[in-house]
């Protein structure tokens, strides 16, 4: 089966590249499925697992939102962050949960800012979480 170059960066580090066979992506307009030769595009991306398949097996990947760029031979993921799930703090990621949660009860909408970034910092400790479960 063809593969394609899956990187996914960071202002960090690289935190992914390898040749898969396809990628599974969970942009803004839905899942997509990725194989070599797919049209060339760009897409912002939810906050979720990146799937790598590779033969029989798959790879997760916990990206927080950013972009995909899409070519025929590769795809780029450009993410604030990323993680392979055993580099993920599981205790760190329930806090982070928790916090969030506690903010989204306490707040009531009153900050609409706070609101917003209360409930991204919960829907990326539930990605960090799922991808340990
Ligand atoms: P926290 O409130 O725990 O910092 P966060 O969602 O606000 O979580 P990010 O801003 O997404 O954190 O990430 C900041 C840096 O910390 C990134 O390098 C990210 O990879 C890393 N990071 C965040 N949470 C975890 C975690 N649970 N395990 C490992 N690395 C993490």
């Amino acid at each position: 089966m063809s593969t394609l170059l899956l990187e996914i960066v960071t202002p960090e580090r690289t935190v992914y590249a390898k040749d898969v066979n396809m990628v599974i992506l969970r942009g803004v307009e839905g899942e997509m499925g990725v194989l070599r030769g797919h049209v060339p595009t760009v897409t912002p991306l939810k906050i979720a697992a990146v799937v790598a398949k590779i033969g029989g097996k798959e790879e997760r990947i916990a990206v927080s939102g950013g972009f995909a760029e899409i070519r025929h031979e590769k795809v780029v993921i450009l993410a604030e962050s990323a993680e392979l799930p055993n580099e993920i703090d599981l205790d760190r990621a329930q806090l982070a949960k928790k916090r969030a949660e506690d903010r989204l009860r306490t707040n009531s909408r009153k900050d609409e800012v706070d609101f917003r970034r209360a409930e991204l910092a919960l829907q990326r400790a539930m990605n960090r979480i799922s991808l340990r479960g």
